[in-house]
């Protein structure tokens, strides 16, 4: 049995973070691979690792002394080394880098220098050997990463090993270090955990898992306890704030599990993360597995007689949105009109010009545009099995007074997405939410 684990910028903060992670690390025997992210924020208005990294390199760009920047990263790793009593050279590496910093370093060696620090000092906490991501991960000149080459090399140096890797940062063609975008050392640890075939990826965060609603909307919002690969995707794309896709495709790939935990509440079970479930194990009777949804949409009517049946209708409206680069999120259709949902932010620009288009060449009885659209979606992987989902949903939104604006369901019946007025959104939320999950009545 083997755990790959990555802990955020949260769980890496300070001393006392870290001696909470190595009594979680140290919890099992199979937790041997250990990916970390920079020291990040410890209260509200402190500053994450990375942030002041970046913030150095702006200064050397322009010339101003980054001395008072550089001072404070110093210090925070200098303190997390004193108070955990732990011997790591940090001197030395640090006069290296500043020699390197006056130089003339690039921007993304110079911060991905937040997790080497992190990880070296882990690495020494746990009596664990660093494995620097510049030795095995690969990116092509493409700036996608090499998944077979690195995956070949992190087999061989940390196979059978208990190791700590920094997240974040590899190497391009040439040698030069290059960092994935903001919040990459997911990436890193999910490359790692199926370069090992682990049989589990941990996330560890500073919350119990995914939410099955968005906290700012509903209060306290329930964790998810189990989630399809797919039902994020759905989730994510709606709007919940959630791991970026691009996260998870390695272990997706690979059909490796995902777990997110928290740091500070280590016997939380959290969201597991699968690409199905046994859905006997199912104990609650829940269909929905989380709900999310995005405001302002503008949604684009064509009515004309006889649409059905003429052909190439479609592809001619979707041509001249293409045209404009608008993307179509939902296309409900009746015998004689189509409507177009698309973002009021992208469509605006050049809505004239498109409906003067769609005018001239679909020649429409009549087109219309309503603005201020939301869409709210519902996803859950057992409404495809539960009859009368929609309906329950439907008939839960009227008698709460939501007026549906629109009613469309992805072909994988995954989920069940309703257009309400923009004003109408956060209620809608909370009232699928109290009626479906909590089961009970709840204000904010
Ligand atoms: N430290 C990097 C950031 O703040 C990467 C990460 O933490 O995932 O974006």
């Amino acid at each position: 049995m083997l755990k790959v684990l990555k802990f955020g910028g949260s769980s890496m903060a300070d001393a006392s973070q870290l001696a909470k992670v190595k009594s979680i690390v140290t919890a099992e025997e199979s937790r041997r691979v250990v990916v970390v992210s920079a020291a990040g924020k410890r209260y509200s208005g402190d500053h994450k690792i990375t942030d002041l990294l970046y913030l150095c390199h702006a200064h050397l760009r322009y010339g101003v002394s980054c001395d008072g920047v550089w001072q404070m990263i110093v210090e925070r790793y200098t303190s997390i080394r004193d108070e955990l009593g732990l011997k790591t050279d940090l001197e030395s590496e640090f006069a290296a880098l500043r020699e390197k910093m006056d130089a003339g370093i690039s921007q993304d060696e110079l911060v991905s220098r937040g997790e080497y620090f992190a990880a070296r000092l882990m690495a020494d906490y746990l009596g664990y050997t660093f494995v620097d991501s510049a030795r095995w991960l690969h990116f092509k000149l493409d700036g996608t990463v090499d998944q077979e080459s690195s995956y070949e090399e992190l087999r061989r140096l940390a196979e059978g090993q208990q190791v700590v890797i920094p997240g974040f940062y590899g190497t391009m063609p040439d040698g030069s270090i290059k960092t994935f975008s903001r919040g990459g050392s997911d990436i890193t640890g999910a490359l790692a955990a199926a370069a090992l075939d682990a049989d589990v990826y941990e996330n560890w965060t500073d919350v119990s898992g995914f939410l099955m609603a968005d906290p700012r909307i509903v209060k306290d919002p329930e964790p998810i306890e189990r989630i399809t690969y797919s039902e994020l995707r759905e989730l994510s794309y709606i709007g919940a704030q959630v791991l970026h896709e691009g996260t998870i495709f390695p272990v997706r790939e690979k059909n490796i599990p995902l777990n997110i935990r928290n740091t500070n509440q280590p016997d939380h079970p959290g969201t597991m993360i699968r690409e199905r479930f046994d859905e006997a194990e199912m104990t609650d009777d829940r269909f929905i597995t989380g709900i999310a949804g995005k405001k302002n949409f503008s949604v684009i009517t064509i009515t004309k007689t006889g649409m059905s049946g003429r052909r190439g209708t479609l592809r001619q409206i979707l041509e001249i949105l293409e045209k404009y680069g608008v993307n179509v999120e939902y296309i409900p259709s009746g015998i004689d009109s189509v409507s177009l949902v698309v973002a009021s932010e992208k469509a605006a620009p050049c809505l004239y010009q498109v409906l003067g288009e769609l005018q001239k060449t679909i020649c429409p009885d009549a087109i219309h545009v309503t603005e201020d659209m939301a869409i709210v979606a519902a996803v859950g992987r057992k409404m495809a099995y539960k009859p009368g989902s929609s309906g329950k949903i439907f008939a839960t939104l009227g008698e709460n007074h939501i007026n549906i604006r629109m009613i469309t369901q992805g072909p994988e019946e995954l989920n069940i997405i309703v257009g309400v007025d923009n004003k109408d959104f956060e209620n809608a939320i909370r009232v699928l939410y109290n009626s479906f999950i909590k089961g009970k009545e709840q204000t904010i």
